[in-house]
């Protein structure tokens, strides 16, 4: 039909206007190394810009949650309590360190890690005589988890929590930025999130001695001597100059990216909401970046043929869009470790999409995006009883 209409993407790189001008400046002082002071900088601001006390830039996320279980010290055999409405980086790097990830599912309000359940889970570990060694919390699509009941819960039995922020830079919750919540926190500066440096990601921590401790082991764990020594094993983690030139322009931009996300979100709210197309909201005091515009289909009859037919409709125009995650207890590599299910991110699964969100993609790219959907949901009739919502 349209062939030579270009490819609407479900979130593509947005570069400001400093980025390249800072890379410039990397390669005008030949800071083309992982040390350098755009890394200083960038992480100067990340600080800054989350109102938390350190962090350490690593090559990416998935590098600062596998840091932070190392950090925390999560040993070969520890349990390891993990939402599983996730992406694979929040649960690898278990793996990575010979732990055994413990699969939680969501709620129904935020879609994220449900806190009875964790409660439940907890309870279940210890009688059967292993007390998990940490606690992995995702914001997904940018929407806050229940950070503040999760947070009572872990300190009640006193494990400790990483909180992946990777979708949620720039989101709160009672005015606290996503991912200083937890004892540590980690975003992702891919090049589908918020913000990118390419690949990249951070650690931050109010406690100092588990930043410096990251610094440390993500430039190979060299001691303090002349030649090359190790007590330690190492990791190279650490973030390249060049890569934090383009986060630094990136972080002077953030808030007006996330403005942009938000109204694309907006306008699909719009449009769709009347069509049986259910949108999540926000509770009263939180703040969804919503980097990603979920929605899930309501309509009477099978939500995910329909869910379906609308991505293969998308698709031929050439328009990107996805099944949300799909749930790791369900994943063939994962499938053997504990979980503790409700039903809920599978049925997520089953009959949620998300549509193109960049806070590049033009009025034009929403209409036409827009347009095929409703050609395929006008006339159908509305489920009044879709469990999922939220009355
Ligand atoms: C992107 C992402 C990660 C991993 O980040 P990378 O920088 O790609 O390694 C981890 N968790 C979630 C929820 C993510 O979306």
């Amino acid at each position: 039909m349209s062939a030579q209409a270009s490819r609407i993407y479900l979130s593509s790189p947005h570069m400001g206007d400093k980025e390249f001008e800072f890379v410039k400046e990397a390669f005008d002082t030949n800071w083309i190394a992982p040390i350098g002071p755009h890394l200083n900088g960038f992480e100067e601001d990340l600080a800054r810009y989350n109102g938390v006390s350190h962090v350490a830039a690593l090559s990416s996320g998935t590098a600062a949650i596998h840091l932070a279980l190392i950090i925390l010290g999560v040993k070969a055999g520890d349990e390891v309590l993990c939402s599983t409405f996730t992406f694979s980086g929040t649960c690898n790097p278990i793996v990575y360190q010979g732990a055994i990830p413990v699969f939680i599912d969501s709620e129904k309000e935020t879609w994220n890690m449900d806190p009875e359940l964790l409660e439940e889970a907890i309870k279940d570990r210890l009688a059967k005589g292993k007390k998990p060694k940490a606690i992995i919390p995702v914001h997904l699509y940018g929407m806050p988890a229940q950070m503040e009941r999760i947070m009572a819960i872990a300190r009640q039995y006193e494990i400790p929590v990483i909180e992946d922020a990777a979708e949620a830079l720039g989101s709160h919750l009672n005015g606290k930025k996503m991912g200083t919540f937890g004892d540590v926190g980690i975003f992702s500066f891919n090049g589908n999130k918020i913000i990118t440096t390419s690949g990249g990601g951070a650690l931050v921590s109010e406690e100092k001695s588990y930043i410096e401790k990251a610094k440390f082991l993500s430039t190979q764990a060299r001691d303090n001597a002349p030649h090359y020594q190790h007590s330690e094993i190492g990791y190279n983690y650490r973030l390249s100059n060049v890569s934090a030139a383009i986060g630094r322009g990136q972080m002077l931009v953030l808030d007006e990216r996330v403005k942009r996300r938000r109204e694309i979100f907006e306008i699909y709210r719009q449009n769709l909401s009347d069509l049986g197309v259910f949108f999540p909201a926000e509770s009263v005091n939180s703040y969804s970046n919503r980097w990603l515009t979920s929605v899930l289909f309501t309509q009477e009859g099978e939500n995910s043929i329909l869910r379906e037919k609308v991505r293969l409709v998308l698709e031929e125009e050439n328009i990107e869009s996805r099944p949300l995650w799909k749930p790791m207890h369900l994943q063939p590599v994962f499938e053997k470790y504990p979980a503790y299910v409700n039903g809920t991110s599978e049925s997520l699964f089953t009959t949620g999409l998300c549509l193109p969100s960049g806070s590049n993609t033009s009025e034009e790219q929403l209409d036409r995006t827009i347009k095929r959907i409703k050609a395929v949901c006008e006339g159908l009739p509305q489920s009044t009883t879709n469990t999922l919502i939220r009355k």
